[in-house]
């Protein structure tokens, strides 16, 4: 049950306890915004240091957020071709922001029914850490505490809802997410536990399974990275493998115009996909400033997305996408992994009770 603590010392108090098993999901634009806790240059790059640092700090396992980023991609994926076919609930409304859906629910409630159903990413992990995870590293996911570390300090941002492990599993207490910790808050809590060292591990992996995310899940945290997240796992199901890398001109998806558009060519499919970000601009979406423009539109709230208009911290993410052994979910094994052993198909029973929200 979420206790009325700070995070930090709920958190703490979680890692001294001999029966909790503490995990945390850290979410791809936390290791761009971290920089100035390691003594580094803005947008740096610390996975493997903070990795280590958690570790050394007593957390038990230490995701990555990137790898449900690449599961939101696959079951979006199902569900933009199912629309694009049936030419229903178009455009389709992706996004990771739950700013910019719950000002959509509020705002223009009647566009409802045009948004994604399948959940964040913070959403997703939960619901897989609890039970998927649980079951692989046959743990008790009732003494589980998984904490999501994200970028994003909005108000009305992340939050630990829903709860859809407990009613799975029967268990009205439990939370698929137990806190939230902003990057602001973990650096406080590294620098106050005297962590930060230079002799910190920069090869130091992620555990698994969820551990490992693709290039696609990577520039999430970027304005245009969950549209090209799923075109380019559009492209590799429609096309196939040998079609990729870089049919398709990202550029004009990419960067820091709050409006980009593109139509992209996929198989027998041409898609209008429009990237956007910011309320004015989604303000005036919902007006109908762009109907009829677009098949597919993609909406963060802040600028340039969860990197909160940070030039370095972009260009990092894409430097580090491009050196990713995978591009695409699909190439994610831990993806094929999941599928295999626990949700069975996209959109399968399981898939749509855990990773499909109600809009
Ligand atoms: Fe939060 Fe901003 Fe990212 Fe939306 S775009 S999830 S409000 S940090």
């Amino acid at each position: 049950m979420f206790e009325a603590m700070e995070p930090m010392d709920a958190i703490q108090k979680a890692i001294d306890h001999p029966e909790k098993i503490v995990v945390f999901s850290i979410a791809p634009g936390v290791r761009v915004g971290m920089g100035d806790t390691f003594d580094r240059e803005p947008g740096a790059w610390i996975e493997g240091q903070l990795v280590d640092a958690l570790h050394r700090l007593g957390v038990d396992y230490v995701l990555d957020l990137a790898f449900s980023t690449d599961l939101r991609a696959v079951e979006m994926g199902v569900e933009c071709l199912l629309r694009l076919r049936s030419q229903k609930d178009l455009p389709l409304f992706i996004s990771g922001c739950p700013v910019w859906t719950q000002y959509l629910k509020k705002h223009a409630p009647a566009k409802g029914k045009c948004l994604s159903t399948v959940k964040s990413p913070g959403e997703i992990q939960g619901a897989t850490v609890k039970t998927y995870f649980a079951e692989e590293h046959h743990l008790d996911p009732t003494r589980m505490i998984h904490v999501i570390v994200t970028s994003c300090g909005a108000e009305g941002g992340i939050s630990t809802s829903p709860n859809d492990v407990g009613i799975l599993l029967g268990d009205g207490v439990l939370q698929d997410n137990d806190y939230i910790m902003t990057t602001q808050e973990l650096a406080i809590w590294l620098k106050s536990a005297g962590v930060v060292r230079s002799t910190l591990n920069s090869g130091q992996g992620w555990d698994s399974p969820l551990g490992r995310g693709s290039g696609s899940g990577i520039i999430s945290a970027t304005t245009g990275g969950t549209m090209e997240g799923l075109l380019r796992t559009l492209q590799q199901v429609l096309m196939g493998k040998e079609s990729l890398p870089n049919e398709i001109a990202w550029e004009s998806i990419r960067g820091m115009h709050c409006v980009k558009s593109a139509v992209v060519k996929i198989a027998d499919l041409s898609i209008h996909v429009g990237v956007v970000y910011g309320l004015d601009v989604a303000e005036r979406l919902l007006a109908g400033g762009y109907d009829g423009l677009f098949d597919i539109i993609e909406v963060m709230a802040c600028p340039g997305g969860c990197i909160g208009g940070s030039v370095p911290e972009m260009r990092t993410l894409y430097r580090e996408a491009a050196a990713s052994p995978g591009q695409t979910a699909l190439d994610n094994p831990e993806i094929a992994g999941v599928y295999k052993s626990f949700y069975g198909y996209p959109f399968s029973a399981m898939a749509r009770q855990l990773l499909h929200g109600k809009t």
